[in-house]
């Protein structure tokens, strides 16, 4: 079982712009491709976890998701980056749409999507990372037994600085993506 980092998608690798329901609001940071080959170039698996609601709004749909994948692949790929996964929770307890309106194990701060990566990608969660924006990022990290590291990226960073659930803590707290990689490559030389 491998060691592998899981990274949200909005305020992370991209831009949080809400609910992204067109391919050209897609606005990668510039610093991500290099961030992600660091990644890749150290050989450990790329997974991105994202939290989808507005799938379970009626806002979008799961092949409009795919598609938005697809691209933001695509771009990465021409830096030469890639990810290796892609999981998502298109549930929310409130949802419109009855097929997704459940409380599932899914959704951040729970861990299922960690867990299903687990398995069907042989990957350790214990010896994992996770890099997002918000606390719900850490708390899925903390529930799977991950290291977490948070970025500043997000649209509510400051908030979400100041918002720190008394019960959680980061094992970093970054600028953003590619100082999360650093110190994740950092931490994970020591260890060897
Ligand atoms: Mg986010
Ligand atoms: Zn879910």
């Amino acid at each position: 079982m491998r060691p592998a980092v899981f990274l949200d998608r909005d305020g992370t690798i991209i831009h949080d712009v809400g609910y992204l329901r067109r391919l050209d609001q897609i606005d990668v940071f510039p610093w991500s491709i290099d961030a992600i080959r660091c990644l890749n170039r150290a050989g450990l698996p790329v997974v991105v976890t994202t939290n989808q609601a507005g799938i379970a709004r009626g806002l979008l749909t799961e092949s409009f998701l795919a598609d938005a994948h697809r691209e933001l692949s695509a771009r990465l790929q021409r830096g030469g980056a890639r990810i290796d996964a892609y999981y998502y929770c298109p549930h929310h307890p409130e949802a419109t749409l009855t097929d997704y309106a459940v409380a599932c194990d899914c959704r951040k701060p729970r861990c299922g999507m960690i867990d299903r990566a687990a398995r069907e990608l042989g990957l350790d969660p214990a010896r994992s990372f996770v890099v997002g924006d918000g606390w719900r990022d850490v708390g899925m990290a903390r529930a799977a037994g991950a290291r977490s590291v948070l970025v500043g990226t997000g649209p509510a960073a400051d908030e979400e600085r100041t918002k720190k659930p008394a019960d959680l803590d980061a094992d970093a707290i970054v600028d953003n993506l590619a100082a999360a990689v650093s110190w994740i490559l950092t931490t994970t030389s020591a260890a060897i």
